[in-house]
């Protein structure tokens, strides 16, 4: 077994965001501009507003954890004042691509599965001229972005309004050069929810331009109270409400699984990004049983157990979770993958080798080099592979 103890570790990023600038909705005409999402925090900076499409939204700004060990900035970072100045500097330098490969090679990360951030809000728009014109600014800007490096894979934005339209944005954005969408964990409020019908365009799409869906936990739309991300109050909330994040991926990948799109569509490939991974074998397990013991109420049919379906069609990535390597080589799920959540501050950003270390130190070496290197590889075959002296 090689030992990697005191040496870097590579790994490639399942989970990574870039927030785009100011500006990126510029090119709009204005009466769809200013239905774009924004955001005006208070001078307080612990809320901020979020417009978008005639909707008002507020919730707490997320904060690091107070009295927390500086982590740094990487290679030539420079200094910031406060932690709020952190997070800002760390995106602004993060949309600046050399600074930002620095940035990886000093952290060990090779290539990266990049999410929007106004895009993760954009699929909220209900007016349909306004959802495909945001889909298309935003993913101008990653196509920009994506076409500074190889090692960048964004996602696309899908304007989830109108199926027709979706697919219409899926075909364009395969054919300029995406290779992942992002997908909320459910479809915008008042729409159909994902195992319906309505969809199957949309999962065809997908398939035939080989495009990944990319789920991205804690996108739940905003509904009508405006409430965001905050599911209890009170004694215990924190945990509560982070924990409640991670549920709306695993339902996603159900509904996909129990209403046929994965059977009808072997090609199609599904990744849960920032949801941890030991979940999976748990809902196979669920999935197969209530398919098996409720036969008789079951449809549609499946050619296969539902469990199949995720082992061999669905990928999940996790940052911190220590039982997540195992659920690769003790519970049989191949595809098992790590991501840094850069910029977050749930993510690695500053102790991304010592995360590593912690996880795959001692670990198999197939079994480490598959989670950081193997699964993305076969996610994203269009990636050079890491360099002979980034092996490790
Ligand atoms: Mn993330």
């Amino acid at each position: 077994m090689a030992d990697m103890t005191g040496s870097k570790i590579w790994a490639n990023s399942a989970d990574s965001h870039i927030v785009e600038p100011p500006g990126v909705f510029d090119s709009l005409p204005e009466h769809i501009r200013e239905r774009m999402p924004r955001s005006v925090k208070d001078p307080s900076g612990e809320f901020e507003t979020i417009y978008i499409d005639g909707q008002e939204f507020r919730r707490a700004m997320p904060k690091p954890t107070p009295g927390k060990e500086k982590k740094g900035l990487g290679i030539n970072a420079r200094p910031v004042d406060s932690e709020e100045d952190e997070f800002i500097t760390r995106t602004i330098q993060g949309n600046d691509p050399a600074h930002r490969l620095r940035d990886l090679d000093g952290e060990g990360i090779w290539a990266e599965a990049i999410y929007p951030s106004l895009g993760i809000w954009a699929f909220n728009i209900r007016t349909p001229e306004v959802a495909r014109a945001g889909a298309r600014a935003l993913n101008e800007f990653a196509l920009d972005f994506q076409s500074n490096s190889p090692r960048f894979v964004c996602a696309a934005s899908i304007p989830f309004v109108d199926a027709d339209d979706a697919v219409a944005e899926i075909r364009w954005a395969a054919d300029a050069g995406f290779h992942l969408g992002f997908l909320p964990v459910q479809p915008p409020f008042g729409r159909p929810d994902w195992n319906d019908e309505e969809w199957d365009p949309m999962w065809a799409a997908f398939a035939e331009t080989g495009m990944v869906i990319g789920i991205h936990i804690g996108t739940e739309p905003v509904d009508p109270s405006g409430r965001i991300g905050v599911y209890y109050r009170g004694r215990g909330g924190a945990v509560l409400n982070y924990v409640e994040t991670t549920y709306g991926g695993q339902r996603a990948v159900t509904k996909l699984i129990a209403c046929g799109a994965l059977d009808r569509h072997p090609a199609l490939r599904v990744l849960v990004s920032e949801g941890g991974a030991t979940w999976g074998p748990f809902i196979a397990d669920r999935m197969d049983e209530g398919y098996r013991q409720h036969g008789a109420a079951v449809k549609p049919v499946l050619s296969k157990p539902p469990s199949q379906f995720l082992y061999e069609q669905v990928y999940a990535s996790f940052q911190h979770d220590r039982s997540a390597v195992a659920a690769q080589w003790a519970m049989g799920w191949k595809n098992v993958m790590w991501g840094s959540d850069y910029p977050h501050f749930e993510g690695t950003f500053g102790h991304t080798q010592k995360t590593l270390h912690e996880l795959f130190d001692g670990v198999d070496p197939e079994v480490s080099r598959r989670i950081r290197i193997g699964a993305f590889q076969e996610l994203f075959p269009h990636v050079p592979e890491l360099p002979a002296d980034r092996q490790s």
